[in-house]
């Protein structure tokens, strides 16, 4: 699906699993990409230079999504280097399998901090630096990268599952508010996806710690891959997916 020639994507946690997919993606269909990363830098540049031998344009910004001063600077830079946004892929995120999977009450501040930082703080700050400077597009869309965390509400996956609700209520009211600045705003919620999170997840889950033995129980006797979700990020981002607003998209084989 090609078609994104002229446009510039940020896509935050853009250095690994989901994020680094979709970077891929867009690129191949045509965009430039703007690179996030909070700590792997070598692994940001390599897929910089992966977007680089596509033909593209890459940058690469180190920010905490969760720090509003720092993502602040980085849209700043940003803008300053491609001259426009206007496609914001809100990827970044810590799984509940990151802190051990608390419970509500268990749970530590810094705990909260942490997941609700980077889940909600992320996109919040994100959305607020982009979105105004996004308007001067005529078209321009936001992704939300949620889970199907927001609709199970797990026992374990609450500090996850707060802040994956509250980003898909950003979501689904800048839809609103902004269609008539031509932006198209949808989520994109995935169940297990085979990266770093997905294989944390699973040791913590019933079942074998080996994705590739979960491959048979799981729909279409597969584990979702990250092209999967960036296929779908692709869509709703190309001109065939120029109707689509305020929807929110389960890529997870149907399983809940
Ligand atoms: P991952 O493999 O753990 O990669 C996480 C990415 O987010 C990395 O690029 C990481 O950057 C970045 N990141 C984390 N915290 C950040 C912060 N505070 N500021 C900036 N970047 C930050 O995770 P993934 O599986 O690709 O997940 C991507 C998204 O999909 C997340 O929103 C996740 O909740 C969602 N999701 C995943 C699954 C799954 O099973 N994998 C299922 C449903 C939803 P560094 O590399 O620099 O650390």
């Amino acid at each position: 699906m090609a078609g994104l020639e002229g446009r510039t994507a940020l896509v935050t946690g853009g250095s690994r699993g989901i994020g680094r997919a979709i970077c891929l993606r867009l690129a191949n269909d045509g965009a430039d990409v703007a690179i996030n990363y909070a700590n792997s830098a070598d692994a940001a540049n390599e897929v910089a230079e992966e977007v680089r031998a596509l033909g593209r344009r890459a940058e690469v910004y180190q920010a905490d999504v969760a720090d509003r001063d720092a993502v602040n600077a980085m849209c700043e830079q940003a803008i300053a280097d491609f001259g426009q946004i206007d496609i914001l892929v809100n990827n970044a995120g810590i799984g509940s399998s990151g802190i051990n999977r608390p419970t509500i009450t268990e749970a530590t501040q810094e705990q909260w901090e942490l997941l609700i930082g980077a889940n909600l703080w992320g996109p919040i700050n994100t959305c607020r630096a982009l979105v105004p400077h996004m308007r001067a597009a005529e078209r321009s869309d936001v992704i939300m990268i949620s889970s199907v965390a927001s609709l199970n509400m797990g026992p374990r996956m609450g500090l996850y599952s707060i802040g994956k609700v509250g980003a898909e209520a950003l979501a689904f009211t800048l839809a609103k508010e902004e269609r008539e600045h031509g932006m198209r705003v949808n989520i994109v919620a995935p169940g297990l996806v085979d990266t770093d999170m997905g294989r944390k997840l699973i040791t913590l889950l019933p079942g074998s710690d080996d994705m590739r033995e979960r491959d048979a129980s799981s729909p279409f006797g597969f584990v979702c891959t990250p092209a999967d979700i960036a296929a779908e990020v692709a869509h709703l981002v190309s001109d065939d997916g120029r109707y689509i607003t305020n929807q929110r998209i389960y890529v997870n084989g149907g399983g809940f």
